[in-house]
């Protein structure tokens, strides 16, 4: 490029003929370089586009024309203007500055600011630049927008801001946003692939030129889609202002004649690392992105209610949500969350930031011991929530947050405290109960970082023998604290049965409770306490002849449920001969082996989507087939009943994104997927049918409404057998999990094999209420009438049409709802392993006309709750309580 200069309107474009002449100004003092002397290839080469360099003698970047600020990277070292005439122009602080993950920038304006000429952006710390990035060099480039040519610019001198730099020729205007980021729309015919970003700082200015110019050869238009965005993979800068970070699930997208291809070359590429060292997310668990601290928190979710505690031999029953299940008798330990004491005013930003810095290092050290310890010890999930911490730890906005208070004066632990308690606030109001879990997390690396600002370690809990943990929230590290030999079980206040308190209990075998309300901070220290956990009740100082009654109990039901273990392995069926198939429910492999030697005759519903929760790929098909494979010899050719892929909802997948949704519940679910996303259910399809023997597997599809639905998962099922060689004939059934499957049965039964009723679901959608919302926990009952009553329909409707309708839904492994569920007309259950041997024990005594009159009775009842008391009073199943094993 030549070193005159062209252009007399500086900062704005002036039009002959639709051509616009652009001048464009030198953002920073410093020396004018051409972009070969960069000492990156990615701009050398001109991969990002064409423009210049500056090696700055000062530290403000401004704009160097009058524009639209489109795109802030989060680490604040590059922003993209959009000029009036549609040019987009990237400048980019310093080389692999991403890598300080905002320190030592400070920005002045914010995406979507009109900004003029000479208007200061970016400030940045030349000092701290010069010692830890690898070059101060900064290149403006002209990354988007119309075709534009550069005409003049200065190089190989010493330029001051604000001078004339650069000047343009743009040929007409850019479309604007054409090739932004926007809403995703759905995926139209074409190729797609669903991978995880392996780029430990997110997509970020050089690896979205990588991806630009892998994209760029095909005649496709590739796109890439996250978040419920959209971004042209052929812009960087597009693809960059999706803002993806390390792990976050996206999916590129084709479509074109060539878009197999352009698939496959830009999500290799990916997988690759786009020129970096590609790293696997740290974490099998999801870590969820921590809500920006750009964005005001919704209002805080509600403090609980502070209640009088229980008076001395008061009695009280608290329902609550299962956590792990079991049953514990115990005395109540109430473990108060200690406020952590540190100095409320700073000794100066310096010092603060060091006191920070030692306690996150402290903290982390602390960390990666567990993860080493459980790896060991081969705790998998322990491992990956103590890796899942150490992430959160590392999250750049959250030390941003706290830096930036810190630089406002504030201490380090005044500082720490405001930016995790934000977040805490913000993931819980977010209204996903999942999300909400991921709070606690949040608040124990809080404690924990406190507890090191303080100078303590935090103190193992001395738990007396038998205790039973009462909390308001129970954290993580709290938990893997205690001494397990002394912990009889927990029941909380708050949290979810997807937390990582509860994945940690089921792990270590403690029965749990969670989201019991505020009655949990009602219970004094040392109360009696029973706690079971399979029916999620609580009996607060149940009467003594009621705890003297229950231990000598225990005993006789230990011998019972042994009885009934020994017998489970014979078919179930009835004193008048009728025969109730009791199957198992299954997410794993080992859940299938769990089932048999329990006495399942076959497996009722497998759940898929949990067979590859913990990988951050889809599976192919003979990844899908294998494991359909190894649950059907788990079974050794009992029926298998696979269902297809149920996402969506409250079950997200990490590879799997899905747009966003005001009402996910009510959204994208089950087979709406697998007709939205046709590939998915063909590749599934395909690798069931592979599934040997032949007969064995029968097919079953989720969150149904419609009979359009089956007809055409019956299609498709039908094409993929033809393209198989004309594979023999499969059981399609229809899950009943919405109420308007449940009252067109008799439709349904016309193309469906069967009906499995989702009595999880269908409970959630007859009642409206959410079933991972906490505060409804108690009363999502599935014996309330109204949902019998649809189960009666239901098999009215199916019998209508021969079809046999079973159960899967966690109703069906309630043994003493077992009677019911038969007097209603169903004839298989479907259960968790634990609750088979019981629920054939407690079928096999009754008679068919007796169950039905139990099943009238029933229906005629006005709460689940008079249900309950007359199932009770009825006495014809064995308590739940011997269902744990
Ligand atoms: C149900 O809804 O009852 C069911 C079995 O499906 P899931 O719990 O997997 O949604
Ligand atoms: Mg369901």
């Amino acid at each position: 490029m030549g070193g005159s200069m062209v252009g007399n309107d500086p900062g704005k474009g002036t039009v002959t003929g639709g051509v616009t002449r652009l001048s464009l100004l030198a953002p920073l003092d410093g020396w004018a370089a051409p972009l070969e002397e960069v000492p990156d290839p990615v701009f050398a080469q001109r991969m990002m586009g064409d423009g210049l360099a500056i090696d700055p003698t000062g530290g403000t970047l401004r704009a160097p024309c009058d524009g639209v600020v489109i795109a802030i990277h989060r680490a604040r070292h590059a922003v993209t203007l959009r000029a009036e005439c549609g040019v987009e122009i990237l400048m980019h602080i310093g080389l692999e500055t991403v890598a300080l993950g905002g320190r030592g920038f400070t920005v002045h304006t914010t995406e979507g600011a009109a900004v003029r000429a000479g208007d200061a952006l970016i400030e940045f710390d030349m000092d701290l630049l010069a010692r830890e990035a690898k070059s101060l060099v900064t290149p403006l480039v002209i990354a988007g927008g119309p075709s534009a040519t550069v005409v003049a610019a200065k190089t190989g001198v010493a330029v001051r801001a604000g001078e004339v730099l650069l000047t343009l020729l743009v040929q007409g205007r850019g479309s604007a946003r054409a090739d932004g980021a926007g809403v995703a729309r759905g995926s139209a015919a074409g190729a797609e692939r669903s991978l995880v970003l392996p780029l430990a700082h997110g997509l970020h200015a050089r690896p979205a030129a990588v991806l630009a110019a892998a994209a760029k050869p095909f005649a496709a238009a590739v796109h890439l889609v996250a978040q419920g965005r959209r971004a042209n993979a052929k812009s960087a800068v597009a693809a960059m202002s999706l803002g993806l970070r390390h792990g976050d699930a996206l999916t590129v997208v084709g479509e074109g004649a060539d878009a197999t291809a352009a698939v496959a070359a830009v999500a290799d590429a990916i997988a690759a690392g786009l020129g970096e060292t590609p790293v696997p997310p740290p974490a099998a668990l999801p870590v969820p992105s921590l809500p920006s601290a750009a964005v005001p928190p919704p209002d805080e979710p509600p403090a609980l209610e502070v209640q009088p505690p229980f008076a001395p031999g008061e009695t009280a029953v608290i329902r609550a949500v299962t956590a792990a299940p079991g049953l514990a008798l115990g005395r109540a330990f109430r473990l108060e969350d200690e406020e952590v004491e540190v100095p409320a005013s700073g000794r100066g930003a310096e010092a603060e930031r060091t006191l920070l810095a030692a306690a996150l290092k402290r903290v982390r050290a602390r960390l990666g011991a567990a993860v080493a310890q459980s790896e060991a010890a081969g705790q998998a999930q322990r491992r990956d929530i103590f890796r899942a911490h150490l992430a959160i730890l590392d999250d750049p906005e959250l030390l941003d947050e706290a830096l930036a208070a810190i630089s406002g004066g504030e201490a380090a632990g005044v500082a720490w405290r405001a930016a995790t308690d934000r977040r805490a606030t913000a993931l819980r109001a977010l209204g996903n109960p999942r999300m909400a879990e991921r709070a606690a997390d949040l608040i124990d690396l809080r404690r924990q970082v406190m507890l090191a600002l303080a100078g303590r370690e935090p103190q193992p809990v001395i738990l007396p023998q038998g205790a039973i943990l009462v909390a308001e929230e129970l954290m993580p590290s709290q938990l893997s604290n205690l001494d397990a030999g002394r912990l009889a079980g927990f029941c909380t206040a708050r949290g979810g049965p997807t937390s990582h308190v509860a994945i940690l209990a089921a792990s270590m075998g403690v029965p749990a409770l969670v989201a019991g309300g505020a009655a949990v901070l009602r219970i004094p220290d040392d109360a009696p306490l029973i706690l079971d956990a399979d029916r999620g009740l609580l009996h607060v100082q149940p009467p003594a002849e009621d705890l003297a009654r229950l231990e000598r109990e225990t005993g006789q039901r230990q011998a019972r449920t042994e009885a009934n273990l020994r017998a489970a392995a014979a078919d179930c069926v009835m004193a008048d001969g009728t025969r109730i198939e009791v199957y198992t429910n299954v997410g794993k492999v080992a859940d299938a082996v769990k089932g048999v030697a329990k006495g399942a005759e076959g497996c009722g519903l497998l759940r898929t989507e949990f067979l590859f929760l913990d990988r951050q790929t889809a599976p192919d098909e003979d990844e899908q087939a294998a494991q359909y494979q190894a649950v059907a010899t788990a079974l050794a050719g009992r029926p298998l009943i696979i269902r297809t892929l149920d996402v969506g909802g409250d079950k997200p997948l990490p590879y799997l994104p899905l747009p966003r949704e005001e009402n996910p519940i009510l959204g994208l679910r089950g087979v709406r997927i697998g007709l939205r996303r046709p590939e998915i259910l063909r590749t599934q399809l395909r690798a069931i049918l592979r599934v040997r023997p032949v007969g064995q597997c029968r097919i079953m599809v989720p969150m149904v409404a419609t009979l359009d639905e089956v007809r055409a998962v019956r299609d498709m099922l039908d094409q993929e057998r033809e393209a198989l060689g004309h594979a023999p004939p499969v059981q399609l059934g229809v899950m009943v999990e919405t109420p308007a499957a449940a009252v067109t049965a008799d439709q349904l039964a016309t193309e469906a094999d069967f009906l499995s009723i989702g009595t999880n679901d269908l409970t959630q959608y007859v009642l409206a209420m959410d079933r991972g919302n906490p505060d409804l926990a108690a009363r999502l009952d599935a014996l309330h009438p109204a949902v019998l009553r649809l189960i009666r329909q239901t098999a009215e409707g199916a019998a209508r049409h021969g079809r046999w309708v079973g159960v899967c839904g966690a109703l069906a492994s309630d043994p003493a709802a077992a009677p019911l569920l038969v007097g209603l007309g169903v004839t298989e259950l479907s259960a968790t392993p634990p609750a088979i041997p019981d629920i054939k024990a407690a079928l096999r005594p009754l008679d068919k006309a007796a169950c039905a009159a139990l099943a009238r009775e029933a229906l005629a009842q006005e709460s689940a709750a008079a249900v309950r008391s007359l199932l009770a009073r009825a006495g014809m199943a064995v308590s739940v309580m011997e269902g744990a094993a």
